[in-house]
């Protein structure tokens, strides 16, 4: 349970801030129908096509509206389709107010059961109706790959296994060329893993693998969190993720305590500067990484 508490933190500081009028959301133009939305918490991805809108994850409920009202600014189409790209609350906190009739929301398979264990307690804890409840939930899910096909465009969903939780999709726009990753992807600082969620160290550097086949040096990504990146930024950080795992490896290998591996700041010293100033800090990734490597993954 040790990744809980500062996790609730980070989230309740994340709501705090959305709740508040300050955030604005902004647009970044991927490709020509492509674009990224930022405001508090998880990237959105919205992808205007001939016939239908997909977006990409939603945000904090307060924040709706405000979203809302940018969308209109570059579709006066319905969205069509809302695709989680897991369950954390910075992604999924809008689906009560995006999930209208108009609306289909798509999942893996493990993002709707996760979500509804959440959902059901927050209901019995009187946090949230029934009917907001119910409107969380994802409506159509699968299990590894989901394919739309809308005029031109080809939008790819693929599961990777147990990366920051146990239901992460990638959504690739193939001609558009802009992959969103999701939170397996944190671009230009430190990722959170999701241990308690099925999260692993492995899988997370998988995730990588899997996104660098199917992407080209033109694609451009849409990170869960940071800036919009590319094919080469995304192949340093695998291989600082890789490096990192490998130097933890080798002080447990040792038989050093997850302890002294959490104090030991030399260890991660070369990319704490350049990685570890974001929510994850340089003992926070050792820790992460460590437990990771020393636990078998939660489910
Ligand atoms: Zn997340």
């Amino acid at each position: 349970m040790r990744n809980i508490p500062s996790f609730l933190l980070l989230l309740s500081l994340l709501t705090a801030q959305a709740q508040s009028n300050e955030v604005d959301i902004t647009i970044d133009t991927l490709a020509q129908n492509t674009y990224m939305l930022t405001g508090s918490g998880g990237n959105i991805g919205i992808y205007v096509g001939k016939e239908k809108v997909y977006m990409i994850d939603d945000q904090f409920a307060p924040l709706s509206n405000k979203i809302k009202a940018i969308i209109t600014t570059l579709t006066d189409k319905p969205i069509s389709y809302l695709v989680n790209t897991h369950m954390h609350g910075d992604h999924t906190g809008g689906n009560p107010n995006f999930n209208t009739s108009q609306t289909v929301l798509v999942a893996q398979q493990n993002v709707r059961k996760r979500l509804k264990i959440n959902g059901a307690e927050k209901v019995s804890a009187n946090e949230m109706d029934e009917q907001d409840y119910e409107k969380l939930l994802p409506e159509i899910t699968f299990s590894d790959d989901l394919t739309f096909y809308d005029g031109e465009e080809t939008v790819m969903l693929f599961h990777v296994h147990n990366a920051h939780t146990d239901g992460d999709s990638m959504i690739y726009f193939v001609n558009e060329n802009v992959l969103h990753m999701g939170d397996t992807y944190f671009s230009g600082r430190y990722p959170y893993i999701d241990l308690n969620s099925g999260g692993s160290i492995n899988g997370y550097i998988n995730a990588h693998k899997k996104a660098l086949l199917v992407i080209d040096s033109e694609t451009k990504i849409i990170p869960g969190h940071g800036r919009p990146s590319n094919k080469s930024e995304l192949e340093n950080y695998v291989k600082i993720l890789e490096d990192i795992k490998q130097i933890i490896q080798d002080e447990i290998s040792a038989g050093k305590s997850l302890a002294e591996v959490k104090n030991n700041n030399g260890l991660t010293s070369k990319y704490d500067d350049q990685y570890g100033t974001g929510f994850i800090s340089p003992e926070r990734i050792r820790e992460i990484v460590y437990v990771s490597l020393t636990s078998p993954i939660k489910d």
